[in-house]
């Protein structure tokens, strides 16, 4: 039997390994990022070391020293990081150049001019060349160009048949990036790890009664997250456009009434502020997921962004837009699959349950989905729902109104209290088959 004091020292030694992962995985994100300042120090053929830049750095950390590790040992430690960040930088100097692979592929009757021309153009877009010819084919290899050169230049290109980029052009939402994938930590609740969260809630907050309502219904069926637009991006001017800041001050109080946390939408840079005070979770919707100023102001908060995707947008885009918040420095961003146009007319939109698995592969941040807006129609919520946890979703999102009939917005969509019960109680079924659990 163990004795008490090897329990808790056993006990502390656990949280001491946790603390040592995250502290790893923070080491190698300032490692990525020091290899990007190295990139641009080598392109404009400035030095590596900089003794101005690391005295900086010194002084950053060691101002913020609150103890109980004394200014001396910080800076000692920095020391050791920075000394091994310059390594990496040195190292990534004198290797050859990385930058963009590709491949292009030559029609089978291309003609020498028309392969020289092509291989003319990868040279002035930095890339070096590397030829195989068969007695039918020609494949050109092209590795170091830059990662925004425009790929589709050579598609146009007499004598190619096809163009291929041979890395992703998102770095940081990559799953390679973090490929034991991210939690995202919102309060209490965890986003990506083995429970599924689910968030609730009115399309909008409408009133003091209604989001109190909201609040119950949401915490008794078991969700975690309230959610409530106060600023509704709606497709008419005229129809309503949410309270604002009192809607917000509502969302607050019921939520905490009733221990929820709070996902609201910021529709522009200007609200950011607000939403920060109000909301645990800051919702970016569909049709803002390209809106890049937005985004990057995103980037430079501590709060988790949960990040629709767009009307029209492809997986790719969705991904790009993720990394844009990344880039910043704010890691914690949700994915949301809400359903994208196409030419079904019968349900609002087409909810694209493949995305989830697809996202789950190319990237490591969590994805939800949100058959609300998914189907539009509320008889359609429960089985995509249910689809969507299947396939793999960390978590899900749904519109619940006490009397969805009488919503101001997106009543069509939504579940009344019955529905959303009923729901939880299959949601809670299914989960245990795909190694999930439900609130
Ligand atoms: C919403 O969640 O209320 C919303 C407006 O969603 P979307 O941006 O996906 O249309
Ligand atoms: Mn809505």
């Amino acid at each position: 039997m163990p004795t008490e004091i090897e329990i808790a020292l056993s006990n502390l030694r656990e949280r001491i390994d946790d603390i040592d992962t995250s502290l790893l995985d923070l080491l190698n994100q300032r490692a990525i990022v020091v290899e990007e300042v190295g990139r641009i120090k080598k392109e404009h053929n400035l030095p590596i070391y900089q003794p101005q830049r690391e005295e900086e750095v010194y002084e950053h950390v060691t101002t913020q020293a609150k103890g109980p590790l004394p200014p001396e040992a910080i800076r000692q430690v920095f020391e050791g990081i920075v000394d091994q960040m310059h390594k990496i930088q040195r190292d990534k100097a004198e290797r050859p150049k990385d930058g963009e692979p590709m491949m292009v592929v030559m029609e089978p009757g291309v003609t020498e001019p028309q392969i020289e021309r092509v291989i003319a153009r990868l040279m002035e877009g930095g890339f070096d060349v590397h030829r195989s010819t068969s007695a039918v084919h020609t494949v050109l290899g092209a590795v170091g160009g830059k990662p925004e050169f425009d790929t589709r230049i050579f598609e146009v290109m007499e004598g190619v048949k096809e163009v291929h980029r041979l890395v992703s052009p998102y770095k940081l939402a990559n799953r390679a990036f973090r490929p034991q994938g991210t939690i995202v930590r919102a309060g209490e609740v965890e986003f990506g790890g083995p429970e599924i969260v689910v968030i609730a809630g009115p399309c909008s907050v409408e009133s003091r009664e209604q989001i109190e309502m909201a609040a119950d219904i949401v915490a008794d069926g078991g969700a975690r997250a309230i959610r409530g637009g106060a600023f509704k991006p709606r497709s008419s001017p005229y129809a309503f456009q949410g309270m604002g800041e009192e809607g917000l001050r509502l969302l607050r109080a019921a939520a905490g009434r009733r221990g929820l946390i709070v996902v609201s939408e910021v529709m522009d840079a200007t609200q950011i502020p607000l939403l920060c005070e109000y909301a645990d979770i800051l919702q970016i919707g569909a049709r803002n997921m390209q809106n890049f100023n937005l985004l990057r102001e995103l980037g430079k908060i501590r709060k988790p962004v949960m990040l629709k995707r767009g009307l029209s947008a492809t997986i790719e885009e969705l991904l790009l837009s993720a990394e844009y918040i990344l880039a910043g420095g704010n890691y914690d961003v949700i994915l949301c699959e809400r359903g994208i146009r196409t030419f079904e007319t019968y349900t609002r939109n087409t909810f694209d349950v493949s995305a989830i698995p697809v996202v789950k592969k190319l990237s490591h941040l969590p994805i939800i989905g949100d058959p609300s807006h998914g189907t539009g129609r509320r008889e359609h919520v429960a089985p995509m729902a249910r689809a969507a946890l299947a396939a793999g979703a960390d978590g899900l999102m749904m519109e619940v109104h006490h009397d969805p009939d009488h919503a101001l917005s997106d009543g069509v969509q939504t579940l009344n209290p019955t529905q959303y019960m009923e729901l939880m109680q299959q949601l809670r079924a299914i989960a245990p088959a795909v190694c999930r659990t439900v609130a």
